[in-house]
């Protein structure tokens, strides 16, 4: 930047400071997206470091995986609700950007997600990526990729039909329905891979376990599964 930007840059940011998007304090130089001490205070889980943690468990004798993370525990009221909720219905893409290098920084660190070839978000159905304008675990798979080694796919994993909101479904009949939903275009080019599939929250895992078993059915493939929070 020259001086003369540098000077707007700064004289726009004191008439309109950016906010962070968990707590809505003013950013001050340096911090992005959300402040310093929302990082320092999150709620996070550390799943990276705990193999057997509670939502691997969930997923335990649904679908075969490696590694199970999530970065942050969401609760009712929560800084993070705030925050997902202006990252989802907002147009705040960058919260799922900033998110993804944070989580992007533990996986790097951890020993079980080194050898991760892809990271592939869960397909939003294109009516509503257009309606939206962005896939929110794509940003949060964009994020992941600027601290690991591993490369962004996106296009091959498909849904093929929309679902309509599933609230009120039971378990089963939700699985039932989003079995049909997704498929891979290219499997050759996942053959063999560790595949680290993403969504934004899991709750049931439902959406994650529809996903990986289209997934699982490319030989030699090795599932990993992410998300940016858990809700109980
Ligand atoms: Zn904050």
């Amino acid at each position: 930047m020259n001086r003369v930007s540098a000077y707007l840059h700064d004289f726009i940011a004191l008439i309109f400071p950016e906010l962070c998007q968990s707590c809505g304090s003013s950013l001050v130089s340096g911090e992005d997206v959300i402040c310093m001490n929302c990082v320092y205070d999150l709620p996070y889980t550390n799943f990276h470091q705990q193999p057997d943690n509670v939502v691997a468990r969930q997923l335990w004798g649904r679908i075969k995986l490696e590694n199970v993370y999530v970065l942050l525990y969401f609760s009712k009221g929560g800084k993070v609700q705030n925050m997902m909720h202006q990252f989802k219905y907002k147009n705040m893409p960058r919260i799922g950007n900033r998110l993804g290098e944070i989580a992007g920084k533990q996986l790097a660190a951890a020993d079980r997600f080194k050898d991760i070839d892809f990271i592939i978000p869960v397909p939003l159905h294109p009516r509503k990526l257009k309606q939206r304008g962005y896939n929110q675990s794509a940003q949060f798979a964009e994020g992941l990729a600027v601290k690991m080694n591993a490369k962004v796919e996106i296009g091959n994993l498909i849904r093929l039909k929309h679902t309509d909101t599933q609230t009120k479904k039971s378990r089963f009949s939700r699985y039932e329905n989003m079995r049909e939903v997704f498929g891979v275009v290219d499997p050759e080019r996942l053959a063999g891979k560790h595949v680290l599939l993403v969504d934004d929250i899991i709750t049931t895992g439902s959406t994650l376990e529809a996903c990986g078993l289209v997934l699982l059915e490319i030989p030699g493939l090795i599932l990993s599964v992410g998300a940016i929070a858990y809700a109980e």
